[in-house]
């Protein structure tokens, strides 16, 4: 019989904070090279389009919850669930905030980020993930989505939530005021 053990570190989870970056913070926490092991020892298909989306009939929770040590219920409360499968993705709905929405709301591809954010605390939050969010509303500046040294659009892929491939420490980036806060005060 395998012998089933928990993640050496198991950080508790933030109440704003995306499933999908809770992932990177448990693969960084416990020294993985990528979120691909939590993926596989979780028994879940890797995320790459639309990462904080979890569909409730294929998505099992209950191996990372055991993994984790924190309840099913608080794992998909961090999570985008799927509402409607369709087999058109444009059409697909999920529940953003107990609202529900269609699925491209949401950002399709890559990470954005306050820099600021993660100075104050290293964690993703869920509403970085909506696509009209573009700039932070506590510290009035663009989020990030492209790391400012390589160049290159920030991923899921990845062992870390503050520091890119390039080793780049995100916490250290400068951001830039957003348009709003510039123009109009
Ligand atoms: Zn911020
Ligand atoms: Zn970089």
């Amino acid at each position: 019989m395998e012998l089933k053990r928990r993640l050496l570190r198991r950080p508790r989870p933030y109440p704003d904070e995306s499933l999908a970056g809770y992932i990177i913070r448990l693969a960084e926490a416990n020294y993985y090279s990528s979120t691909n092991q939590i993926f596989q020892m979780s028994g879940l298909r890797q995320r790459i389009i639309y990462a904080n989306v979890f569909h409730p009939k294929q998505d099992d929770l209950s191996q990372l919850s055991f993994l984790c040590d924190v309840p099913e219920s608080v794992l998909w409360s961090m999570a985008f669930p799927v509402v409607n499968k369709s087999r058109h993705l444009h059409k697909q709905m999920v529940e953003v905030f107990g609202e529900v929405v269609l699925t491209r709301t949401l950002e399709y591809l890559w990470v954005k980020l306050c820099p600021v954010c993660l100075q104050a605390e290293p964690y993703y939050r869920r509403i970085w993930n909506l696509s009209v969010v573009t700039a932070c509303s506590i510290h009035d500046c663009l989020l990030l989505n492209t790391c400012p040294a390589c160049q290159l659009p920030i991923g899921w892929v990845r062992n870390s939530v503050v520091r890119c491939s390039c080793q780049e420490d995100w916490r250290n980036y400068q951001p830039l005021e957003s348009i709003w806060d510039a123009e109009f005060f």
